[in-house]
């Protein structure tokens, strides 16, 4: 009988947490370490909500990863019986000729996705909590919503520690080494622990605990802000996620309090994080403007004044591409960082790559556009 592997996970976040499940599903014996514990909101997770769409604006290379991740979505609620995501559709709002509105409509194209062309007469009675211009393109995906960031990692964590993982809470990494003849060294300020190879989720952390990285990964701040209704604003019956394209770039998400609604803004608007362990978390009045902006502008019937406000960080690479795969040299050591705002609806298939690579050293994942196999730039 084959002997089980030992795997370490280093960082027990969005993308750790999921690997920790699929490496211990598989069998492995699995030790995840977190800095702090599964679930906290000190990283790239937390407040509230993440958005999960099927139709991607960017690259149509994410669609099939996107599919296994919504396998391993209902797997994951499957097996724990919790309700980790609701799908409640996602518009794509923003001129018809703009690029990214372009992609949303060839990404559709090529992969066949479920999708509803709304024009502005219909929008205005069926979602009237949107502002929608005359030439502005509409399109809805019904495979789409919302995931609750907490929940999920709390889950996946606890999952695989009923499968057997053993889940070292407040144990920050302080590094991670090829051993000559084979496998990974983990060292924490209590012990150092050997294993046949590491799978490193640090998230934005990922130049704190790797320095040497050959690839460049920068850390930004991303303000959530949380909006009430007004008193006489009547939204439809449906609440989807949006996201809007043209003059402004945001998207949002309705909370499950079935009342308030979240909006994000994209990198362009995040300050640079110097140090992931001094993030700042106060927002400055000036930092509201463009939500304001952007209420006042497409969201009529919402107030302007925001009632609650989150600061995350998020790891960006210079390509918005993530970083999976090997360290260069050490085919122990599998990173998967730089997740660029969009990691969190993946992230099940990225736990699962990340247990294929620990213990296969290959994944029948298409992964070539984001593996770090042969990559020179982030
Ligand atoms: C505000 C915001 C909104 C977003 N919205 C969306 C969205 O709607 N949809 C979407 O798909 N994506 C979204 N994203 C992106 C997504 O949340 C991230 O890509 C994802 O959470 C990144 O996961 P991660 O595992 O890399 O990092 P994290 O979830 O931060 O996990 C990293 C973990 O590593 C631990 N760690 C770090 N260093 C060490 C160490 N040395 N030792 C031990 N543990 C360590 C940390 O404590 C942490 O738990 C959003 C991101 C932000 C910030």
């Amino acid at each position: 009988m084959a002997t089980r592997k030992r795997v370490a996970v280093v960082g027990t976040g969005t993308v750790g947490s999921q690997a920790a499940w699929r490496l211990a599903a598989r069998g492995a014996e699995v030790v995840a370490y977190d800095r702090f514990a599964p679930g906290h909101d000190r990283g790239a997770a937390g407040g509230e909500t993440r958005v999960f769409r099927s139709v991607q604006t960017d690259d149509s290379r994410y669609v099939p990863l996107v599919r296994h991740a919504d396998a391993l979505w209902q797997q994951l609620q499957a097996e724990t019986g919790r309700g980790l995501r609701k799908l409640t559709g996602c518009l794509f709002m923003g001129p018809a000729d703009d690029p990214d509105m372009r992609t949303v409509l060839d990404v559709i194209a090529e992969h066949g996705l479920d999708h509803e062309v709304i024009d502005a007469d219909a929008m205005a009675k069926r979602f009237p909590q949107f502002r929608v211009d005359d030439d502005d393109l509409t399109v809805l995906d019904p495979r789409a919503g919302f995931i609750r960031p907490e929940l999920t990692v709390q889950t996946a964590a606890r999952r695989a520690e009923e499968l057997g993982a053993r889940i070292r809470r407040y144990t920050p990494v302080r590094e991670v080494r090829p051993v000559a003849r084979g496998g990974v060294e983990i060292r924490t300020d209590a012990d150092t622990e050997r294993f046949d190879a590491a799978v490193v989720t640090p998230g934005p952390w990922v130049g704190d605990l790797l320095p040497d990285l050959p690839w460049q990964v920068s850390v930004h701040r991303a303000i959530s802000a949380w909006f009430l209704p007004d008193g006489d604003h009547r939204a439809g019956e449906e609440r989807p996620g949006f996201l809007r394209r043209g003059a402004h770039h945001f998207y949002g998400l309705p909370s499950p309090d079935g009342l308030s609604v979240k909006l994000g803004l994209p990198q362009a608007h995040h300050q640079p994080v110097d140090d992931p362990n001094r993030l700042e978390r106060t927002v400055a009045p000036e930092e509201l403007e463009t939500f304001t902006e952007i209420v006042g502008r497409y969201l009529p019937g919402l107030n302007p004044d925001p009632v609650r406000l989150s600061v995350f960080m998020e790891g960006y690479t210079g390509s918005t591409r993530p970083l999976v795969g090997p360290l260069p040299g050490c085919d122990d050591i599998v990173l998967l960082a730089g997740f660029s705002g969009q990691g969190f609806k993946v992230s099940p298939a990225m736990g699962d790559i990340a247990a294929d690579l620990a213990l296969e050293g290959r994944t029948d994942q298409p992964i070539d556009f984001i593996s770090t196999l042969g990559r020179a730039t982030a």
